[in-house]
């Protein structure tokens, strides 16, 4: 059976409306829309520009729409904020799904990609380096500016 783009966004979406309803939470209409926003994107999209594509199934939507979507959305580890980039992408395992991992992207500065990496090696070493000083981290999200491993090749 082949699928198609279209179709493995679908397959997410129901994979999410199943784990909201597991932790308590629903994705409703407006969230279930905004998360595939964010998927067919296929790159980081900022909030105004889901405000400007939502806009045009629903014209009544506000930014306070999307805030409180996207709020939702990262709550369930649906989506993640880059904060460099102002701006929001699917979690790439929503399948393998833990609250608030620690995850790490690699945002390429020649082509714009992102790739999310999950290494609990670093995730361990910064908890453990801010709770030597008696800080207790509650997130790590850590963002690595380079030129990825396509964009290396080619020049
Ligand atoms: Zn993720
Ligand atoms: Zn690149």
């Amino acid at each position: 059976m082949t699928h198609t783009k279209r179709d493995s966004i679908e397959d997410r979406l129901e994979q999410a409306a199943g784990l909201c309803l597991r932790d308590g939470g629903r994705l409703t209409d407006i969230r279930r829309q905004v998360l595939a926003l964010v998927l067919r994107s296929g790159e980081p999209i900022g909030a105004y520009a889901l405000l400007d594509r939502l806009k045009a199934d629903k014209a009544n939507a506000t930014p306070a729409t999307i805030y409180r979507a996207l709020e939702f959305l990262q709550t369930h580890g649906l989506i993640h904020k880059l904060e460099r980039l102002n701006a929001f992408i699917g979690c790439a395992d929503v399948s393998d799904h833990h609250h608030h991992h620690a995850v790490q992207f690699l945002i390429c500065r020649t082509c714009g990609s992102v790739a999310e990496m999950e290494d609990s090696g670093i995730a361990g070493a910064v908890e453990t380096a801010a709770e030597r000083t008696g800080f207790r981290p509650a997130r790590a999200t850590v963002e690595v500016e380079g030129t990825c491993a396509e964009c290396a090749a080619t020049g």
